[in-house]
């Protein structure tokens, strides 16, 4: 007889267990298994919080799929496609290489990922808590942060880098602000510019008490326990918001701090949406002994499927105890079908819950009892202990273990030198990125949103707004190109995402390449070619100029995104004039359109298009311009409005209501203003030589 082609994808608690009962069940002639893992590891994730606090060493909670799998083969690829009508998988071979596989059984148990993209700023300024990777960095970004503490001069700083956020109080949110905590409070004694008392951990939770999963006196005993440790607790208070700075909450307060840990917020595997099964909130529904809903050969486990309980008739929750009782129990029912024997639902009664609150200290709910304390921890670690696979990670942990007891926590930082990295950044309404004077460390490409620049022209003096940068601008080069503090203050004007570029790999791009080097040195004096510096009297000029005075009129109507191509070349004929104005459904500024614009589009029509029936008037001014809001606002001075026009080379401005409100008020124009700033020139050469004379 011919072995069965047995295809499992992911490599978590449901797949190992499948493919170790299956393997137990059957013989390599009877079965042949594949198991496709991303990674060629097993993340054992109860112990990921014990990895960010240094209480046990990194490799200690990952096990290797091959070692523990020794019959069956492991296979680090990628599946990105399951086609469950023809019965094979896709995945990600050799160099990229799709390649096809069939299967006689396929077993989908890719688990759930991390989506920090739920609070806006989290996935540039957060840490995710779901794969060893993310454990790892927030491990060194924490011993990272104590070093930053010990060198920083200006105490506010000082406390910045020593104030921890964790979002979320469930679970992974509790065992990792109990880890953090521990990790940095106990090792103050080691350094000299800073105590217990400098250190904040805060853990922000929407509902009314952390740990919702536990009962009333537990959840109550690690509230007061976490407290008494340091821990401050924020309940019933909503993240909306993460930025450089800190974490926004709903009711208007800024939380500083230099780490964020997001918790919160799972997402279905990019491979599910990728199959064509029934599926209830982004889970694969199942039968009740596991195959997925309508198919005979294919199943679903763990935390992707939506598996009911034959114990409680309730859907199973997505904990690794219920995944490891699932693989086993899928497998024993394959078996069962193999030899025609009828299958069983999947039961299982839970057998409780643990959860470590840091400070050699958890709470435990074990077969109805419930246990709290020390004794709590000593049965947490007993008991994943035992779970561990390989007695060679057993052996690895509980020395670990106990040498954390004995001995202090590892503070040894290997160095993930964020001046060689391309990083993206996040910015709220009114932050400040960097300010006047400080080092320069970063290169910064506005990706979306609007920045200003504020410089203050003698010391201690209120800076002003020069100017407004948006997408597409640059800046920081000048700063890294002449290795000087910065000259200016960036302020985020609206929501902000910035690309940006670490010191050490702008200085070894530009210092490679010299043609990168000189565009950015000839867009730096493009940039700072301002009118004042060549002609100081237009600067005072400009300052007493109101820009009401200079504002140009909005035409009678405006042109809106959805109108077409062929409608706004009509209005730009037709209307007092060629500077059109796009606003969005709710009135609001969208972008702009002017004959330099349509000359471009027209140009890229001709080159891309391949139809001979001319200028497709028709099509909508959304697909040949995309939303760009560069404007000044009815507070901003001439002078301002006058750098903005300047700095990015163009003709003529929308003006806007203010910064909160997008609603445009009319234009300003480069020729009017330089005409003014002749006129009033003029005007003072007469004065002084009435005066002369
Ligand atoms: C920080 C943290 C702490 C936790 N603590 C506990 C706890 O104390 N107790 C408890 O019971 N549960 C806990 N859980 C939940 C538990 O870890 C999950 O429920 C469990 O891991 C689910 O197992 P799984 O096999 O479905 O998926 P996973 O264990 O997540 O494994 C899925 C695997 O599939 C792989 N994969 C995904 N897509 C593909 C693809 N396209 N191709 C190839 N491979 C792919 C992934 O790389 C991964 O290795 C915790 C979870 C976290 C994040």
């Amino acid at each position: 007889m011919q072995a069965i082609k047995v295809v499992i994808v992911g490599g978590g608690f449901a797949a190992v267990q499948f493919a170790k009962t299956l393997r137990n069940k059957l013989s390599t002639s009877e079965c042949e298994i594949l198991l496709f893992n991303r990674e060629n590891h097993m993340v054992f994730h109860p112990l990921l919080a014990d990895v960010a606090g240094a209480s046990i060493n990194l490799d200690a909670a990952v096990a290797p799929l091959r070692q523990m799998l020794p019959a069956v083969e492991c296979r680090t690829e990628r599946v990105v496609r399951v086609d469950v009508a023809a019965a094979e998988i896709v995945f990600e071979g050799e160099n990229g290489a799709l390649t096809h596989l069939r299967y006689d059984h396929v077993v989908i148990a890719c688990g759930a990922e991390s989506n920090l993209g739920i609070i806006p700023g989290m996935t540039e300024h957060a840490f995710a808590f779901k794969v060893m990777r993310d454990a790892i960095e927030l491990r060194q970004h924490i011993v990272g942060q104590m070093e930053q503490a010990e060198a920083a001069i200006d105490p506010e700083r000082r406390r910045w880098h020593l104030s921890f956020i964790v979002v979320g109080a469930g679970f992974s949110g509790v065992e990792a602000a109990g880890e953090i905590n521990e990790l940095v409070r106990s090792s103050t004694r080691f350094y000299r510019n800073f105590r217990k008392e400098d250190v904040m951990v805060t853990m922000v939770h929407s509902q009314d008490q952390i740990l919702p999963e536990v009962a009333p006196p537990l959840r109550e005993f690690a509230r007061k326990k976490m407290e008494k440790a340091g821990v401050t607790i924020l309940l019933s208070s909503r993240a909306v918001a993460a930025t450089q700075e800190g974490v926004e909450l709903k009711d208007g307060r800024t939380l500083r701090g230099g780490t964020i840990v997001c918790t919160i917020g799972t997402t279905i595997s990019p491979l599910i949406h990728t199959l064509n099964v029934p599926k209830e909130k982004g889970r694969i529904r199942t039968t009740p002994e596991m195959r997925i809903e309508g198919q005979a050969n294919a199943w679903a486990l763990g935390d992707c499927a939506l598996i009911t309980n034959a114990f409680d008739n309730k859907p199973s929750p997505t904990t690794a105890q219920f995944a490891q009782r699932q693989g086993r129990q899928a497998a024993l029912n394959l078996v069962r079908i193999l030899r025609g024997q009828p299958t069983q639902p999947f039961r299982f009664k839970a057998l409780g819950q643990l959860c470590s609150i840091g400070g050699y200290s958890a709470v435990a709910e074990v077969f109805g009892l419930h246990v709290s304390g020390f004794l709590a921890w000593f049965l947490w670690r007993s008991v994943y202990l035992f779970k561990l696979p390989t007695l060679s990670r057993k052996i690895k942990v509980a020395l670990d273990w106990g040498w954390d007891v004995l001995f202090p926590r590892d503070l040894s930082f290997l160095n993930t030198d964020t001046a060689r990295q391309i990083t993206h950044a996040y910015y709220r309404p009114g932050d400040f990125i960097h300010r006047q004077g400080e080092l320069a460390r970063v290169f910064s490409v506005i990706e979306e949103g609007e920045v200003e620049l504020l410089q203050a022209t003698e010391q201690n003096s209120e800076p002003k707004i020069v100017t407004v940068l948006a997408k597409g601008d640059f800046f920081g080069a000048s700063a890294l190109l002449g290795n000087r503090p910065y000259e200016t203050t960036i302020r985020a004007r609206t929501l902000v995402r910035l690309a940006q570029v670490g010191s050490d790999l702008f200085s070894e791009i530009t210092g490679s390449f010299a043609a990168i080097r000189d565009l950015l040195t000839k867009a730096v004096v493009d940039q700072a070619g301002d009118l004042w510096r060549r002609l100081p009297l237009a600067k005072t000029i400009l300052e007493d100029v109101p820009l009401a005075s200079i504002l140009e009129p909005l035409p009678p109507q405006l042109l809106h995104k959805e109108n077409t191509l062929g409608e706004a070349i009509k209005a730009m004929n037709e209307g007092p004039t060629s500077d059109l104005i796009i606003a969005d459904e709710n009135q609001l500024l969208w972008g702009t359109l002017d004959r330099d614009d349509l000359y471009r589009i027209i140009a890229r029509i001709a080159v891309t298009s391949t139809a001979k029936s001319g200028l497709p008037i028709q099509h909508k001014l959304v697909e040949f311009l995309s939303m760009s809001r560069l404007s000044v606002t009815l507070d901003d001075s001439t002078l301002v409005a006058t750098a903005t026009l300047m700095d990015h080379g163009v003709s003529w401005l929308p003006v806007v209501r203010s910064k909160e409100d997008l609603r445009p008020v009319g234009s300003i124009r480069g020729d009017k203003i330089t005409y003014r700033i002749i006129q009033k020139i003029a005007q003072t050469e007469v004065k002084h030589a009435q005066a002369a004379n």
